[in-house]
């Protein structure tokens, strides 16, 4: 696009000249100017549920557009955050109150402060350690990168990041010679209980609820999540769950930390909380962690953090809807059966030469590229894969957006079985077709 002054996330500005102009989101589909139709393979970065212009969601956002845009929640408060709060900690076990933000960066951000403080408010001094997975990620913000630090996105600030204490996770794929999944699990959970039985300065255990997203699609293997719940309460350290990405049925269940049977004393939720048509985040907490934070005002307690538009009321208007939709639809139901669809293509993915392996849960798929089937060397063409990937997904009326040398399946939660298959193919033909460019290693 000639003359934009507009600077895209995570882009390299140099290989990406001109970018396709989007005018329109109808369903599953985004529609450029030029009149092509793209199904979106990525939920418009994993956050949309119903697909795009849904009459529900417009409506709930037209009719409080009509009543109240914004207000603060500095010394007041709205309706639709009332109601919203109320919903949220319906669905969510142990859970008591809700704290606002715009993203899940921020949302995240604020579990932190949530965590480290409440040790302050007991008056218990040192602990001030966050302990965390290798691989995690759990947003693009200070606090976040620190985290959730991914060393390929963020080792330009490491200097500036606070340090964590990281644990290594099983990821079946990449296993250490020698070791079964299950022993690998174990050494890790091990591992952790070792630290954490002594460490006395470990403040918080953080981690993505199910699954990492962004650090690869790595599935956690069956009870390594509640273990570590486990542990946390075995050695008295806060467990902060992270369902920004894998919550609200992405990985098949409304809240995810329920499937894992691991209940937090914190927990983030932000994309498919407003179906994708707003910006929110919400981090919740149990009644232990608030009832901290509670004292005479001089006693300054309480939490300092709060953004100008914490708890936008449009965006909780959306959100209540969202959640109304996915009762009323039955979502979670419809999903399970969905879900299903891409077991159907697990052998034909598997078989193409460049496919390495494949990571599939709910709503989620890997798909993981390499060079070498037996080496498991992750292909590294000339130019980025995520162009190469892009470009040829177009061509099969799929729009893509890939993580490294995986590629990622993340559509709109309601998509159709119908259009399910044909993004599943389509993403089967852009590999195939892609095969020889991502090979070029120039
Ligand atoms: C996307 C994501 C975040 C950050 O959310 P933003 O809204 O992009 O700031 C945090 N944690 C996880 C697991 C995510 O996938």
């Amino acid at each position: 696009m000639k003359n934009s002054f507009v600077w895209h996330p995570n882009t390299q500005m140099k290989e990406w000249t001109n970018f396709d102009k989007i005018v329109k989101g109808q369903g599953m589909w985004l529609v450029d100017s030029k009149g092509n139709r793209l199904l979106d393979g990525v939920a418009s970065m994993w956050c949309n549920v119903w697909g795009h212009s849904k009459k529900e969601l417009i409506n709930a956002i037209s009719k409080q557009t009509k009543k109240l845009q914004h207000a603060p929640l500095f010394n007041l408060t709205n309706e639709p955050v009332e109601i919203l709060a109320k919903k949220l900690i319906k669905i969510s076990p142990r859970m008591h109150r809700v704290f606002y933000s715009d993203n899940g960066s921020t949302a995240m951000e604020i579990s932190f402060k949530l965590a480290l403080q409440y040790w302050k408010n007991k008056k218990i001094k040192n602990k001030t350690k966050l302990a965390t997975l290798e691989n995690g990620y759990h947003g693009d913000t200070f606090g976040a990168m620190s985290v959730g630090y991914v060393p390929e996105f963020f080792s330009k600030f490491k200097q500036q990041l606070f340090s964590t204490i990281r644990f290594p996770v099983p990821n079946k794929y990449r296993l250490p010679k020698g070791f079964t999944l299950n022993e690998y699990q174990n050494q890790c959970l091990d591992h952790i209980e070792k630290k954490l039985s002594k460490d006395e300065k470990i403040a918080a255990f953080v981690m993505e609820s199910g699954a990492q997203v962004a650090g690869g699609v790595i599935i956690f293997p069956h009870g390594f999540q509640k273990k570590i719940a486990k542990l946390c309460r075995k050695y008295g350290v806060l467990f902060v769950l992270d369902e920004v990405a894998t919550g609200f049925g992405r990985l098949g269940s409304l809240v995810e930390y329920i499937t894992q049977d691991s209940i937090p004393d914190i927990v983030v939720y932000g994309k498919m909380l407003t179906g994708g048509y707003l910006t929110m985040g919400a981090t919740l907490t149990t009644k232990k962690i608030f009832d901290t934070f509670l004292g005479r005002f001089n006693d300054k307690k309480h939490l300092f953090h709060g953004h100008t538009y914490t708890g936008n009321p449009l965006a909780a208007a959306v959100a209540i809807e969202n959640l109304n939709l996915y009762e009323k639809n039955k979502l979670i139901n419809k999903i399970k059966k969905t879900s299903k669809i891409f077991e159907k293509y697990y052998d034909e993915i598997s078989q193409i030469e460049i496919v390495g392996d494949i990571r599939h849960k709910g709503m989620l798929m890997g798909i993981e590229l390499v060079k070498n089937k037996r080496k498991k060397i992750p292909i590294k063409p000339k130019k980025s894969i995520n162009k190469i990937i892009f470009e040829e997904g177009k061509k099969h009326g799929v729009y893509f957006r890939t993580l490294g040398n995986i590629v990622m399946i993340v559509p709109p939660l309601a998509i159709s079985q119908k259009e399910l298959n044909l993004l599943i193919s389509g993403t089967i033909e852009t590999i195939k077709s892609s095969q020889k460019q991502l090979l070029n290693n120039g």
